[in-house]
């Protein structure tokens, strides 16, 4: 496995906009929103287990999951919300780290808004936290998703604080302009990160 970066952030902070950045150059990114969809998929063993443990109803007449009626079952019920993670957890991690390691780049991006709260930092070498107040955060992802004001703020909650956040970081871009500005800071640490690739 070569040099991981996590690269994490807030709802609506900017990290599918870096890590996109960072896929130009050529760095092959992991995005662990899209490993958490591909397991639950259609004859993926968490998907019988999710059924198993609450029912029927969190399976849609097409076999795939009732995402929304999971994610607002678990929204009501904390110990639902354990057990769910209990199944879904250590096969994200898996999967994670097989792609991690079929990797060819220099680096690899690790994207995850749950970096720190699900401990894939762990998986990492270095974190880079792409910052943003939480007036910009709501802002862009209500444009962005179309879900209520409400929603999203349930979501922030939910997150881990930005202040914990900074204090775990290894590196923090402030997204707060535009895309430009957020790019012009990337550049330097992509540099960083290339020469600490080439020393490990
Ligand atoms: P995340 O992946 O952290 O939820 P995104 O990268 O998807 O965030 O950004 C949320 C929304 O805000 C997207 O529509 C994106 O295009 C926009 N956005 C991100 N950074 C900026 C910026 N610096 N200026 C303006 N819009 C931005």
């Amino acid at each position: 496995m070569s040099l991981v970066i996590g690269l994490t952030g807030g709802i609506g902070s900017g990290k599918s906009t870096a890590s996109q950045w960072f896929e130009k150059k050529g760095i092959a990114v992991v995005d662990a929103d899209i490993v958490a969809r591909e397991i639950v998929l259609p004859g993926q063993p968490a998907l019988k287990e999710i059924k198993e443990t609450f029912g029927e109803w969190t399976i849609q007449n097409d076999g795939y999951l009732n995402r929304q009626a999971l994610r607002s079952y678990i929204f009501q019920h904390v110990k639902a919300r354990k057990q769910l993670e209990e199944i879904t957890h250590p096969k994200i991690r898996a999967s994670i780290i097989e792609q991690l390691n079929s990797t060819q780049s220099s680096y690899s991006i690790l994207v995850s808004p749950l970096l720190f709260e699900t401990e894939q930092h762990l998986l990492t070498d270095r974190t880079l936290l792409i910052d943003c107040t939480e007036a910009i955060q709501i802002s862009r992802a209500v444009q962005r998703d179309h879900q209520s004001l409400e929603q999203i703020k349930k979501i922030i909650v939910a997150q881990m604080t930005r202040i914990e956040k900074q204090k775990r970081a290894d590196d923090i871009v402030l997204n707060e302009t535009s895309p430009d500005d957020l790019f012009s800071q990337l550049c330097p640490l992509h540099e960083k990160y290339l020469v600490l690739a080439h020393q490990a």
